[in-house]
Parts: C-alpha cells; sequence; structure tokens
C-alpha cells in the first residue's frame, strides 16, 4: 500500500482523495491523509450560517462539468438537499443598465443545497482521513518519501507521494519554505508563478423584508466596468435560507475595488456597497438587520499555470500539483482536476 499527503481539503484534494482510494487492486492501492488548515473542508466552496441566515460567501453554485463529475455530485456524493436553481441570471453594464442574460447559458443547471455549498465538500469527506486546523508549513524530501510540518512544527509521515492544492501563490510560498533539490525548487515556483489571482470581497445584506422580487436570481456585470461583479438574491436559492419572510443579498465586489479595499474597515465597505446596490437596483433599501463581509485574497485565478510542464518535472519525485490554478476558477474544473492529476499520479506506480 501506497501513502499520499494532500495538502487542501478544497474540491479538488477531496476528489483526489476518492480517485486514489479507488484503486484498490493486488498490485496497488493507496492510503490517503488529507491536511487542512480551516476547521472545514470545502475551501472556496464555502457556506456561513449566521443570525438565522445561510449563505455562501465563496462560490455560488456549481456548473454542469463533464459526465463524470456530474455524476458524482448527482449521483455517488448526492446530498438529499441538492438543488438547481431556477430562475435566470441577468446582465447588467457599467452605466448599471440591465438586461436578460444568455438564454442558452441559462438552461444550464445551476446546481447548489438547500444547506448550501459546503454540502458538496462535506458528502466528499465522509469516510476520508482529514487532519483539519493543521497548516502544513513546509515539505522536506528524504530517501523514503515526504516529510511534512505544520505551523506549531509538528511532523507527518513519510509519505510516499505529496499532492499540492493550494491556489498557485499559496502553493508557491510552502515551496519556497520547503527542503528539497534546490534546482527542482526553483524551476517549481518559476512554474506556479505564471498563475495570478484577483482578490475578491464578498458582503452579505441580510434584511427583515425581502428586497423587491426580480424576474432573475442574480446580475452579473459582462463588460467589467462596474465596482460590483456580481449581486445575488440568495433567499432565491432555497426559502430554508432566511428567517421567515427576510431577504438576503449576496454582492461581490470587483477586482480593481477589491484590491482597493483590502484593507479599508468592513463597515466603511459595506455602507458603500448598500448604496451602490441601490443605484443599480433604483431600490430604496431598508436597513439591514445583518451584514457581514469576507476577503478572498487569491478567490479566482486571472491567469492559469501549466500543470502538464510543472506535473511532468516534480511526478518522478512522487509529487504533484492541482486545483484551480491550471485550469481556471470553478468548482467542476478543480474536481476534475483533482481526479486527473491523481490519476496522473497513480499511472506512475504501474
Ligand atoms: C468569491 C468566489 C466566488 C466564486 N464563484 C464560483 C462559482 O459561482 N462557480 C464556480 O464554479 N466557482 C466559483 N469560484 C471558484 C471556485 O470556488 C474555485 O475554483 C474552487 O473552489 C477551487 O477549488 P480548489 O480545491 O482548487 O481550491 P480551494 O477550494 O481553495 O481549496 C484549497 C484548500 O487548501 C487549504 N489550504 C490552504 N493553504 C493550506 C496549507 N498551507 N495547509 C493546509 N491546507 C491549506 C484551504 O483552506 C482550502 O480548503 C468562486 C470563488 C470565489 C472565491
Amino acid at each position: 500500500m501506497r501513502s499520499v499527503a494532500i495538502v487542501g481539503a478544497g474540491l479538488s484534494g477531496l476528489a483526489a482523495a476518492h480517485t486514489l482510494l479507488d484503486v484498490d487492486n493486488t498490485d496497488n492501492s493507496y492510503s490517503v491523509t488529507l491536511f487542512e488548515k480551516s476547521n472545514e473542508v470545502g475551501g472556496r466552496a464555502a457556506t456561513r450560517t449566521r443570525a438565522g441566515f445561510i449563505y455562501d460567501h465563496g462560490a455560488q453554485y456549481i456548473k454542469e462539468g463533464t459526465p463524470l463529475s456530474l455524476s458524482l455530485i448527482t449521483e455517488r456524493f448526492r446530498a438529499p438537499d441538492l438543488i438547481d436553481i431556477q430562475k435566470p441570471i441577468w446582465i447588467f453594464d457599467g452605466d448599471g443598465h440591465i438586461q436578460e442574460g444568455d438564454q442558452k447559458q441559462n438552461q444550464e443547471q445551476k446546481l447548489n443545497y438547500r444547506s448550501g455549498l459546503v454540502t458538496l465538500a462535506c458528502q466528499m469527506a465522509k469516510g476520508l482521513s482529514i487532519q483539519l486546523e493543521t497548516r502544513i508549513k513546509r515539505v522536506q524530501r528524504i530517501p523514503t518519501g515526504w516529510q511534512l510540518f505544520d505551523d506549531a512544527g509538528t511532523e507527518y509521515g513519510p509519505f510516499d507521494s505529496l499532492l499540492i492544492t493550494l491556489p498557485a501563490p499559496q502553493a508557491s510560498q510552502l515551496i519556497q519554505r520547503s527542503q528539497l533539490d534546490q534546482a527542482l525548487q526553483s524551476s517549481i515556483i518559476q512554474q506556479l508563478g505564471a498563475a495570478r489571482y484577483n482578490p475578491l470581497i464578498s458582503v452579505i445584506l441580510g434584511y427583515q423584508v425581502q428586497p423587491r422580487v426580480r424576474p432573475y436570481y442574480a446580475l452579473v456585470n459582462t463588460d467589467k466596468q462596474h465596482a460590483i461583479s456580481w449581486l445575488a438574491w440568495e433567499h432565491e436559492k432555497s426559502p430554508e435560507r432566511v428567517p421567515p419572510g427576510a431577504g438576503l443579498l449576496l454582492v461581490q465586489m470587483a477586482p480593481a475595488y477589491s484590491k482597493q479595499h483590502m484593507e479599508t474597515a468592513a463597515l466603511t465597505v459595506i455602507e458603500d456597497v448598500e448604496r451602490q446596490v441601490s443605484t443599480l437596483l433604483q431600490e430604496d433599501l431598508p436597513e439591514p438587520v445583518f451584514t457581514d463581509l469576507q476577503h478572498w485574497r487569491y478567490a479566482l485565478p486571472a491567469e492559469k499555470a501549466d500543470a502538464q510542464t510543472l506535473n511532468a518535472l516534480t511526478l518522478p519525485q512522487g509529487l504533484a500539483f492541482c486545483g484551480d490554478a491550471f485550469v481556471g476558477g470553478r468548482l467542476h474544473l478543480a474536481l476534475e482536476h483533482g481526479i486527473a492529476v491523481s490519476q496522473q499520479l497513480i499511472a506512475t506506480h504501474r
């Protein structure tokens, strides 16, 4: 049995873990341990429950991917509260002009869960060996494989192989702090450096009474000229997400705005966003009864790194990288990449 350590329990890491554990034949099988810095799984597929409101402060919904990833969501890891968001997404421009969105795109499923998007990760995490609240600070290549060290200096391993599933800038920081062949270390850092992430501020506005009912579930800014990039009526996902009669707007700010306001006091940003939302909707919104704000430092990759080149360098050392840094910022793509890269890792052992 070969041992594999996976750093990061987002959808990419979770999908990789199952792909490895599915191998069970006389020549090969795997034991897998995931290390996750947070106190829950899912990474950017994240949900919060506060003051009676349930909201996805990271990713909003899952698109239909390949038949394989769709079957994982709708069959193998199916949760009873899986939903397809029915209302369409409309678009707006920098001048705040709102119009109907792409009809074809709106016909595709927008998958989510009444209890929040994190449900998929929780379903996938069942039965896996996951060390939560364990931030891997550095790794070390030793003759028998890989050792991992957390923030407190605790040592894990050795593992035969190591799979890193972090956003590229975080993966790069981890490699910079690690001990491995210097030439390989420089090459990995150079490859990971090709990926660039945009930050994103999410603002959550809870209202005692629902804002005006609209023919759409969400609005997306298509010309990238508005400070707001996404505005969703979160209570449209399912009535269980808000107290009776209440409403919840979820606002994602554009990269330039988010970059500019990363250090601005939360209350100042929330008040500014409230004003911007009212103007865009031409609706007098009441004082929210609940607000929240989330800074995503590495939200979505604006530029990708090349996984083929990177993993061709590292796989002979039992090291591999996967995640949205290589395929673009979509849940189904991160999940599919976790599967593809772990299959490559398995292939090196045949
Ligand atoms: C605001 C926002 C909106 C989005 N909207 C959508 C959407 O509507 N639809 C969609 O398909 N996609 C969306 N995305 C993109 C999607 O969320 C990501 O592409 C996807 O979640 C990436 O999965 P991943 O497993 O590659 O990375 P992650 O989900 O980031 O997983 C990496 C994991 O590693 C952990 N970690 C980090 N450092 C360490 C360490 N040193 N040690 C241990 N663990 C560590 C993290 O806590 C995290 O759990 C959105 C993202 C954001 C932020």
